[in-house]
């Protein structure tokens, strides 16, 4: 069987295996198996595999794995349904089944400021066997609030993330997300930079990708990254890059994994990297004339940067 959620000894928090990643790479969790089956009373070792790759495919989407034995009383052991309650005994299962009957993940183009809050350290010095929280942590924000916290989304990567694992539970066709009030399907959340007339794309921003040259800029101040393919126009190409500046990567909390993979790609032979960026492209014409169609971002969490694709075959291009 598998968890939707585990309680990390580190955090001293219940999470999402999307939450874990995140904690992993910012740096707030540092061991892969201080996770907990989050059964009442149930100590069973939980590790969350994948949680140290930084490479995303359809293989080694980050999940959680059972490895010791569960209580008697455990309710994943016993199939019945956790009743997690946030502090103020709101239970998260009310909240959780109304998400899972709409099937529609919200995804927050902000993180709460509380997102990387800091553990409080050595709650449980050596102790063992360690006391599980006996609440879920819930961010004050009132937006999270209105839509559970457990299911947001907060970044591209996450996107992605939860389309393969909803691609591999066979779920995919029911899903959807909800960015900024629309609700769009799984399936057509993706749109190819290279089929795509910049006169009929929507109006608001979506999720693009393709393949992209990486390349530090001249000015060593950052990265330039120029997708493979241009967007169209009457039949005429717009070049489409992205900037990523070295101090929004410094100012990110996930920059370990943001500079990982840009230190990797551009020492390959070929640097290439699988790109999706949130945004809508912006047109342009240099003074030579040769016309653009630009993304800018200001946070990171809206670009996500592989070393392949990570989605099935008909994505890889
Ligand atoms: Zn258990």
């Amino acid at each position: 069987m598998s968890l939707d959620i585990a309680y990390s000894i580190e955090v001293d928090d219940y999470l999402d295996p999307d939450r874990a990643y995140d904690f992993y790479w910012s740096g707030l969790i540092k061991d892969k198996k201080k996770f907990l089956c989050p059964g009442t009373d149930c100590t069973a070792q939980v590790t969350c595999a994948n949680l140290d790759e930084d490479v995303q495919d359809m293989k080694v989407v980050p999940h959680f794995r059972i490895y010791g034995s569960h209580s008697k009383s455990c309710e994943i052991f016993n199939d019945i349904p956790l009743d997690l309650r946030y502090e103020d005994g709101v239970s998260v299962k009310e909240e959780r089944r109304s998400v899972d009957e709409s099937v529609v993940d919200v995804f927050l183009l902000e993180r709460p400021s509380s997102y990387y809050d800091e553990p409080k350290i050595n709650r449980f010095p050596n102790q063992k066997p360690v006391k599980k929280s006996q609440f879920i942590k819930r961010p004050i924000d009132s937006i999270l609030r209105e839509n559970g916290s457990v299911g947001n989304i907060y970044s591209v990567r996450s996107v992605v993330s939860r389309y393969i694992r909803y691609k591999k539970d066979g779920s995919l066709d029911h899903r959807r997300v909800n960015i900024q009030g629309r609700d769009v399907h799984y399936r057509s959340i993706f749109k190819c930079i290279w089929e795509q007339d910049l006169d009929t794309l929507p109006d608001y921003p979506v999720i693009y990708y393709g393949w992209a040259f990486v390349n530090r800029l001249p000015s060593d101040y950052g990265y330039q990254i120029k997708f493979k393919k241009h967007f169209t126009k009457s039949e005429e190409g717009y070049i489409t890059t992205v900037m990523i500046g070295d101090r929004l990567i410094d100012s990110y909390k996930v920059k370990k994994l943001v500079t990982t993979r840009l230190e990797r790609i551009i020492k390959k032979e070929k640097s290439t990297a699988f790109v999706f960026i949130y945004g809508k492209p912006e047109e342009n014409v240099s003074q030579k004339g040769v016309k653009y169609a630009n993304f800018s971002i200001t946070n990171l969490d809206m670009i996500d940067i592989n070393y392949d694709c990570p989605l099935p075959k008909e994505y890889n291009k």
